[in-house]
Parts: C-alpha cells; structure tokens; sequence
C-alpha cells in the first residue's frame, strides 16, 4: 500500500499543532462509543495483518537480522492478541462501578465513571518497535482517546514503515506517528498531553517526567534494569534451562524483561553450565548464525556488550561462549554468541549495567536469605524469576522482595498474559498496562454522586439537626 503522509516537514514546530488539532477533534467529536471503539481496534489489527511480511522486513534490515518468525510471535502475536482482548472486554471496562453509598445518603447512587482522557502521547524504544508502539496505541484508542505516537530513532524503517501505515487508516486527527531522535523526542515530552506512556530506559525515563511535570501531565514509565533468574538448589534442569535460554536468547537478549543474570546455587554451577550449552544447541541447532539468532542492533550496542564480556574476563570470570565463530565466518552483521560470565562479580560491569544482550552472568548463593539480601541490596527489578517448588523458600522470596512482576518457572510469559498488568517499581518503572489497568490509565475515572429523591443531607444543613449526635457514637 503506497500511502503518502502528510508530512510533519518539521517535527519540531508542528507537533503542537498536531496536538491541538487531536484534541480539539476529541472535544468536538465527543466521547466515542463502544462500537466505534470497536471499529478502531479492528481498523489497527486488520492493517497490521496486511502489513504482516512488511513489517517483518523493516524490523530485520534494522536490526541487520531478525527473522520473521521471530518478529511475527513476539511482536505482531502479541499486538493482534492485546487488540482481541481489549475488543472482547471493552463492554465490561468501559461500565460504570457502582460504589457503597453511605447510610445517610442511601436513595443517591455513588459511581466511577471511566471517560477518555483526551490526547495520549506515546514514546517507544527500538528492541520490540511494533508492539511497544501498538499496544499501547490500542489500549488508548480503547479507552477512547486520541494518540501521538513517537517510535523510536534506531528503527527508522520500522518507524516509517508504521507512519504510513496509520496514516492509510487512520486522519491525523486520531493517530500521528512523529518521527525523530533525542531532541524530538525531548519536545514531544513536553507537550501537554493528557496522559504520556513512555518505553525506555531508566535515564530518559527520568528525563521524561521532569519535562511532563511541568505541565503535570501523568505518566506511566515501562523502564528497564536488571531482572535476577533465581535458581533453588537442585532445580538446574532442562525446563529451568530451557526457559533461561528462551528469555536470555530471544531477540538476542534486547529485550527489557530478559533475566540478566542468575543466582545460583553454589553446588549446581557446574550443572548449569553444562546443561546451559546444551539447551543453546537445541534451541539454535545452526548456531549464532542460524535464521532464529538475531544480530545486536548497531555497533555502539555491539561493542558496549563485547567491552562488558572483555572488562569481566580481565576482572577474572570464566567467559564460555557458545556456538561462537571467529568474526569472519559470519556474514551477517553484529553476530553475538551466547555467552555465559561464570564466577560474575559486583565490580564488573556486567552485574552493573543492564545487559540488554545474549550474554548472562551467573552468580552463586548459599542459601535463600543470601538471594532476597542480594535483591534488595539493589534497585527493584521490572521482573523477578523464581525457578523451584512453591514451597518456603519460593514464598518467603515473593514476599520480602518487590519486582515489578514475577515469573515462577517460566521467564517472559507473564508479558503475554493480556489479562494482567505489566510495569516496573522504583527505577523499573512507575504504573502499568496490559489488562483492566492499562485501560483505566489511559482514562478518567471520574466519582460521581448522583442524589436521591427522598434525603437525608437536608438534615446536613443549617439549621443543624441532630445528626452529628447519631453518627457520632
Ligand atoms: P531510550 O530510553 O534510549 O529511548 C526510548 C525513547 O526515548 C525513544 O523513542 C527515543 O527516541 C527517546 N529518547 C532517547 N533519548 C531521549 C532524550 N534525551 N529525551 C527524550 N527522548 C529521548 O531506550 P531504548 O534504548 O530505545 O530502549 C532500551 C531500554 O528500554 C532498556 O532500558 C529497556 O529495558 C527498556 N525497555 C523497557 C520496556 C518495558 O516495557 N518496561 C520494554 C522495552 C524496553
């Protein structure tokens, strides 16, 4: 589909105007119903579909490969799968709850009325550029506002490719996507939006809520960090393995609920490296070089993790590469081999920064009350994994330490769990979406009492009555 944009020429001086075009849309328009909800969510879903293989080639000639499949399950799935969910719940979400009313105020009716919120701005990051940008667009045109859309700098033709797209489907007045780096993505946060949901990193992350708090514009903040994959003692097994390898190597690594490193029982260490060379050669029989690996995004990314890999070789680690090549052997761009830093210790850089790529640090404990210290000795993670039994152990970790969510026995799946929220804590990030809360983030819930026929606040007023004395006792 050839669609032409009308171009924002200059992000800069024109998105203002957008926004105001967007909400003085939504103010003469009018709440929309549920069906035209409805029809939006269906609009978006069946665009992505007709974009489907385009969407996966933009993705893999940014990131220099990424296969298809890989782009169809853990992003368009997980759009198409989000837009389902919101479609089917809509009636429910959009309902007015009913809430206790007091005694002397019986006959009236107390509610919250959930109304859109306007105009939302929505920033993204570039490791899952498709559906960190469309879920949220469908959770805002669910709950019946307006979008702007900002995807990111690094994916531009993922970025463009989704500009035309939405422009085929949707007038400016509804959803624009705005194009542009640091800078203008610095204006963008400064617009008056009524509601900004940003995807990034921790450090802009902060940056972004300096410069909405000026306008007090709320935000919901997807950030990052360092999610720990606990493994209890003698639970080194093939589905523990399994699932690290798949939440370690899916996307190479780049993605924000990846575990970054692994706590690991002292004894077991030898096991988990054995058994983690394994489950790699199952799950990338062809290696690094097969179509299922992914390469890192571009070279700055690529020679930060190569610098993390060479500063804990030089602090001492044990550094096992696995299914590497030499350089030379590898066609593809940005090729990096899983990589395993055993023996991972706190002044490395590795345990420092968040990874975001295929190498994992493992670090060994005694006993659970040394993991739960470790955790809480550092900022709270947007995901904690508990590989193990449900038994003390498992409860007493769930209980005296605060993630944004958990996995037990699984690392990842939670985010396709549509039904439940998904955010980050502290530097991981501040409210969520998915499910019922992303939909009343991006709306109004406004208290409303409506008053009775027969009432008592007569006898709240003056003259005074009796009434202090009855509730008073
Ligand atoms: P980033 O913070 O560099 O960029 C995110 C967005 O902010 C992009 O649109 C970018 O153009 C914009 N931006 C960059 N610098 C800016 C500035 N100075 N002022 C205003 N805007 C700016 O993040 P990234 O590198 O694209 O993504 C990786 C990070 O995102 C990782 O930390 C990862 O954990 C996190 N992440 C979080 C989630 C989540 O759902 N919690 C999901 C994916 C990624």
């Amino acid at each position: 589909m050839n669609v032409t944009v009308p171009a924002l020429l200059d992000p800069l001086a024109d998105m203002a105007g957008l926004l105001e075009r967007q909400r003085a849309a939504f103010l003469n328009d009018g709440p929309p119903s549920l069906g035209e909800r409805k029809k939006w969510l269906k609009r978006l879903r069946d665009v992505v579909l007709a974009h489907r293989s385009a969407l996966g080639e933009a993705v893999s000639a940014d990131f220099g490969h990424r296969s298809r499949h890989e782009t169809e399950i853990m992003e368009l799935v997980g759009v198409v799968q989000s837009i389902d969910y919101l479609t089917r719940n809509l009636r429910r979400f959009m309902r007015c709850e009913r809430r206790h009313v007091d005694l002397f105020y019986r006959s009236g009716r107390a509610y919250v009325h959930y109304q859109p919120k306007g105009v939302i701005g929505v920033m993204a990051p570039w490791n899952y550029p498709i559906s960190l940008t469309l879920i949220p667009l469908a959770t805002a045109l669910a709950a019946g506002n307006r979008a702007m859309l900002k995807p990111s700098e690094l994916t531009p033709r993922t970025s463009e490719l989704m500009q035309r797209m939405l422009a085929s489907v949707f007038p400016a007045e509804e959803v624009a996507v705005v194009l542009g780096g640091p800078q203008v993505g610095a204006a963008f946060s400064a617009l008056p939006f009524d509601h900004l949901l940003f995807t990034g990193s921790t450090p802009v992350g902060r940056k972004i809520m300096q410069a909405a708090s000026d306008n007090l514009v709320p935000v919901t903040l997807e950030l990052g960090g360092k999610s720990p994959a606990i493994v209890a003692q003698g639970h080194v097994n093939d589905r523990t393995i399994g699932s690290l390898v798949f939440g370690k190597l899916s996307n190479s690594g780049q993605t924000c609920v990846a575990p970054d490193y692994a706590l690991v029982h002292e004894n077991d260490v030898e096991t988990f490296v054995e058994r983690f060379g394994a489950a790699v050669a199952r799950a990338y029989p062809a290696g690094p070089t097969g179509d299922d690996y992914t390469s890192i995004v571009n070279d700055r990314h690529y020679e930060r993790l190569k610098g993390l890999i060479d500063d804990a070789r030089r602090l001492g680690a044990r550094v096992i590469e696995t299914g590497a090549l030499p350089e030379t052997a590898i066609a593809r761009p940005r090729t990096l081999a899983p990589t395993l830093v055993v023996g991972a210790t706190d002044d490395m850089a590795v345990m420092q920064e968040e990874i975001f790529g295929p190498i994992l640090p493992v670090r060994t404990y005694r006993t659970i009350d040394d993991v739960i210290e470790y955790v809480n000795a550092r900022a709270r993670p947007l995901a904690l994994y508990y590989f193990g039994e449900r038994d003390a152990d498992c409860a007493s970790l769930l209980a005296r330490t605060t993630s944004g969510n958990v996995g037990i026995n699984n690392t990842m799946i939670h985010v396709a769990q549509d039904d439940l929220l998904f955010g980050g804590v502290g530097p991981s990030g501040m409210g969520a979406y998915h499910g019922i809360e992303g939909f009343r983030a991006m709306s109004h819930a406004k208290g409303v009492f409506e008053q009775g026929r027969w009432a008592l606040p007569s006898l709240l007023r003056a003259p005074f009555g009796r009434l202090a004395e009855l509730a008073l006792r």
